[in-house]
């Protein structure tokens, strides 16, 4: 599909979809129901769509929009780790969460205190990567990171990946096995 037809899809929809195509790959235009500010690049590989998106709140008919706070948190999370990320990389990377506001957080059934609901945090996965083998790639690219954790994939297989300027970060890394829970892993 090209650009032009995808944005006309997005528009006639009237929803926020996720712009996997964009997946950090080529620049691309999102397109969503929210302030000016919000629509288009977020950084040099994201946009605000691929980072709001919501299945739970296009569903549900939640608002999904980050308050200022909560968008400075999504630009220096990208600009900071994000960004640098994909570049080292050098292959897509999909953001398969985001942004939650609290409504969303509780139909996700996410953690009471997610730094999801702060613009903190996303969940991503890369083309080619089990969520083991990224973990370990973004702790090697030195990059700031406060947790890193890997899901099995019973559990969604992805990477939840935050960062803080709130206060330091807490580099630490966490497996989350398919059995439940969390431990501590090596990769760190
Ligand atoms: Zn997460």
């Amino acid at each position: 599909m090209k650009p032009a037809a995808a944005v006309a899809a997005f528009v006639g929809a009237g929803v926020v979809v996720l712009l996997a195509a964009a997946g950090g790959g080529s620049p691309m235009v999102g397109v969503q129901r929210v302030g000016d500010r919000m629509k288009g690049q977020l950084g040099r590989f994201f946009s605000w769509a691929e980072v709001t998106a919501s299945g739970a709140a296009s569903r549900l008919g939640l608002d999904n929009t980050p308050p200022p706070e909560a968008q400075a948190a999504l630009e220096r999370l990208v600009a900071v780790v994000l960004d640098p990320l994909r570049s080292q990389l050098g292959r897509p990377i999909v953001v398969t969460s985001g942004y939650r506001s609290a409504a969303v957080n509780r139909a996700v059934s996410g953690s009471p205190t997610s730094q999801h609901m702060s613009g903190e945090a996303v969940d991503i996965k890369a083309t080619g990567l089990s969520a083991e083998q990224l973990a370990g790639a973004i702790v090697r690219t030195g990059l700031p990171f406060d947790q890193v954790i890997w899901y099995a994939p019973e559990r969604g297989g992805h990477v939840h990946l935050s960062y803080t300027e709130k206060r330091p970060n807490r580099r630490e890394v966490l497996y989350a096995p398919a059995a439940g829970g969390y431990t501590r892993s090596a990769a760190s």
